[in-house]
């Protein structure tokens, strides 16, 4: 009792006024506070996890793993991941690229910048892939490329419909050639699901670029997005250059993707699971059969 004496349970704004002068920025202690990025408010991560991720403040949604995104998303226990033996080589033999791999291994708790599985949704049944962008910017190399064809595969086969989470930096530059050669793998992989007849979700979260962008995530029946998220292919800079002209100042963001018929609908991530539920009754997905 007494040591919850002190627990500030309220929500706590700071004024922004001050924080770019660094003399009176406050002394934020570690581990229990964050900033956020977008309208610099100080937030009580409890606050901030119980509030899926989202700014309390101005709405801005973090970055979440994987695994937060499980928690968030599907039945408590309903999820089984699938192809978790599936592993990154170095087919070009790169220079540091291992050590690279084990020490964001360490980092994020994963195996690979993907998780890939079923799981329930209010009791309906789905095949799923689930992007981290903690793990090397969530690019798209030899075993990402792998274990999203085999879930989707796996789905194709067991007659389930596919949701795809992306969060991607691209292709990884450290696998060259065989990480593009993804693209065409996942895409043909898709078609097939989508020749029998079943539907395929795509939730693109922040960010999704290059040559995930270029393959499953805009494959999808539906396209759904988190708000501000960044979608695009090439980067802004590389285009602006190459065009030589200045590109609006919404450019590769969810918004502009919606405004120009690119993505179906954006969807706030509290009401995601629900959006998705009703999505897939919709499509005639029938409970599992326990
Ligand atoms: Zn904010």
């Amino acid at each position: 009792m007494l040591k919850n004496l002190f627990r500030k349970r309220e929500y706590v704004t700071v004024s922004t006024r001050n924080l770019e002068d660094s003399s009176h920025t406050p002394n934020i202690p570690n581990g229990k506070w964050t900033n956020c990025p977008k309208c610099k408010n100080i937030l009580y991560k409890e606050d901030l996890d119980r509030n899926y991720k989202v700014c309390i403040g101005c709405g801005h949604h973090f970055s979440i793993s994987a695994k937060n995104r499980i928690n968030q998303i599907f039945d408590k226990n309903t999820f089984v991941e699938l192809f978790k033996e599936i592993e990154t080589k170095n087919p070009l033999s790169f220079e540091g690229y291992e050590d690279k791999l084990e020490l964001n291994q360490a980092k994020s708790g994963l195996k690979e910048a993907v998780i890939t599985g079923t799981g329930e949704i209010n009791s309906l049944k789905v095949a799923t892939a689930i992007m981290d962008s903690n793990f090397m910017m969530g690019s798209m190399g030899c075993a990402v490329g792998e274990k999203i064809t085999c879930i989707v595969e796996y789905a194709t086969k067991n007659r389930l419909p596919l949701i795809i989470f992306t969060a991607s930096g691209g292709a990884r530059m450290q696998e060259g050639i065989f990480s593009l050669m993804q693209m065409a793998k996942t895409s043909l992989a898709i078609s097939k699901h989508n020749e029998a007849g079943l539907l395929y979700i795509s939730v693109i979260t922040h960010p999704t670029t290059g040559g995930v962008t270029a393959s499953f995530a805009m494959e999808g029946d539906i396209i759904i997005s988190e708000p501000n998220a960044v979608i695009g292919f090439a980067g802004r800079r590389v285009i602006e250059n190459t065009i030589n002209e200045k590109l609006p100042e919404d450019f590769q963001s969810a918004e502009f993707a919606l405004e120009k018929g690119f993505i179906d609908s954006i969807v706030k991530r509290r009401d995601l699971r629900n959006y998705l539920y009703k999505v897939l009754k919709l499509h005639g997905v029938r409970e599992n059969a326990k």
